[in-house]
């Protein structure tokens, strides 16, 4: 992946890479310090403004599930999320804690074996229920609903939460 044109900031072992135009949904440095104490090896989190997704784009969504099909993606250890108008500060908060929980089960061995033995279903990429019906989003949700006050954020602040905005044409 290319490197950080943005602001980078280290805090234990998260790497954060803030690129043009998504710093005023980036995390603040006390809830970096809050999520730095939730992993144990190096993760790499980058946020990008939503007008750039076509340059970071996952190769496991089709192009044509269009833009709006996801708000993040992590392989292994590198979390890149989205944002614009239809994220908030708290939401992006609330949706790293999500992706952090996925560097959780990729660096766990047992977790891995718990979830990945558990097949995707086949509309996983598209479909909201379908993704969110995968065990391992269910885990990643309960994480992340369950550190999010400390953090200051709501619960709850899923895709779900989430496709209300998207589908708020004033938003965007
Ligand atoms: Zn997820």
């Amino acid at each position: 992946m290319a490197t950080c044109t943005g602001d980078t900031k280290t805090l234990g072992p998260i790497t954060l890479c803030t690129e043009a135009g998504a710093r005023p949904w980036t995390p603040t440095v006390r809830q970096l310090r809050l999520m730095s104490r939730l992993v144990t090896s190096p993760v790499s989190i980058r946020i990008v403004h939503r007008r750039d997704v076509g340059r970071f784009w996952p190769a496991s969504v089709p192009v044509s599930a269009g833009p709006y099909a996801f708000r993040a993606f992590t392989r292994r250890n590198r979390i890149v999320a989205f944002v614009d108008a239809t994220e908030t500060q708290a939401s992006l908060a609330w949706l790293l804690l999500h992706e952090l929980a996925h560097t959780l089960v990729n660096s766990d061995t047992a977790l891995l074996r718990r979830f990945r033995s558990q097949p995707k279903p086949p509309g996983y990429p598209v479909s909201d229920d379908q993704h969110a019906a995968w065990p391992e989003e269910k885990f990643a949700n309960d994480f992340a609903d369950r550190c999010a006050a400390s953090l200051g954020v709501s619960a709850g602040l899923d895709r779900h939460w989430w496709r209300a905005r998207v589908a708020r044409r004033d938003l965007l």
